[in-house]
């Protein structure tokens, strides 16, 4: 199976593709990125992380040399060369290679972009595991709406979370409120069957999961509300899960130490799941 990466240009052997120690990304986390998944020949959500790249970019004022359409041709070859049906795709971009300075101001350089093609075991017909989550304290800098490479913070989140035997870190901010996850949006389902999730406020990132899930059970009817909701209310909810480009819809079963739904996954978040797959297809 060939394990071909692509790098400033040139697509190259994982083991050789090779960033160099000046690279801005590496010292700043000068950089933003993107995952997107795929399924035999089908990007999720393929324009939604493709337009949030770039508004990335020009949030962080980098000036990208690549159009949208040359960058989905250079995607599309680097899964036909690996010959992966299903998997994820990793798009970095960094502000580019210069010697160390914090200031960018009056560099002329170009901005490097490199991607990974990662083989994935295709669950989604797989029998569905509840997951469990911790709270945390939200630390995060104040734009965790731009999609940087900046994740300490989510790299610790995610890591006590595991510690503890959790998949997710849910991040609460000053005020009790959640945010979202170390990786993840956060919605509840109340008891009045009304799905919720936090509003784009610029305190989470605008996942396109979130929106596309959103989206799709609006059209069927159901009752989405954008708005906070507090760290207790998640204890007492009667579902919790999570969206994101690799986990799709995943129940979330336990938060601290309290069971949602008695510890089972709930009906209505399996529904949405399915529902995201299969009008996912339906709108390619
Ligand atoms: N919030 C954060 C902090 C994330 O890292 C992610 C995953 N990229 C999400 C939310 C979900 O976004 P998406 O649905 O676009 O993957």
């Amino acid at each position: 199976m060939p394990n071909i990466s692509y790098v400033d240009g040139v697509y190259q052997n994982y083991e050789n593709s090779k960033i160099n120690i000046n690279d801005r990304g590496y010292h700043f986390g000068d950089s933003v990125y993107e995952v997107i998944l795929f399924n035999e020949g089908i990007f999720y959500d393929f324009e939604g992380h493709i337009n949030r790249l770039f508004g990335s970019l020009n949030a962080i004022n980098i000036k990208f040399h690549l159009s949208k359409i040359s960058l989905k041709i250079i995607i599309s070859n680097l899964i036909k060369i690996n010959r992966i049906s299903f998997g994820s795709v990793y798009i970095q971009v960094s502000r580019g290679i210069a010697e160390r300075n914090h200031s960018y101001k009056g560099m002329n350089i170009k901005p490097l972009l490199s991607i990974i093609v990662n083989k994935k075991l295709n669950n989604i017909n797989n029998k569905l595991n509840g997951v469990k989550a911790i709270t945390l304290d939200d630390n995060r800098w104040s734009r965790p709406d731009i999609k940087t490479t900046q994740l300490l913070p989510n790299v610790l989140a995610k890591t006590e979370a595991n510690k503890k035997g959790a998949f997710e870190g849910i991040f609460i901010d000053s005020d009790g409120y959640v945010t979202e996850g170390s990786s993840s949006n956060i919605w509840i389902i109340n008891y009045n069957n009304e799905i919720i999730t936090r509003a784009i406020d610029g305190q989470i990132l605008s996942g396109i999961t979130r929106k596309t899930v959103a989206q799709f059970a609006k059209l069927n009817g159901l009752i989405v509300k954008e708005e906070k909701f507090k760290k207790e209310e998640l204890y007492k909810s009667k579902e919790v899960f999570l969206t994101s480009a690799s986990s799709f819809v995943t129940p979330i079963i336990k938060v601290d130490d309290i069971e949602i739904n008695d510890g089972k996954i709930g009906q209505m978040s399996i529904d949405l799941r399915n529902l995201y797959f299969s009008e996912l297809h339906n709108y390619q």
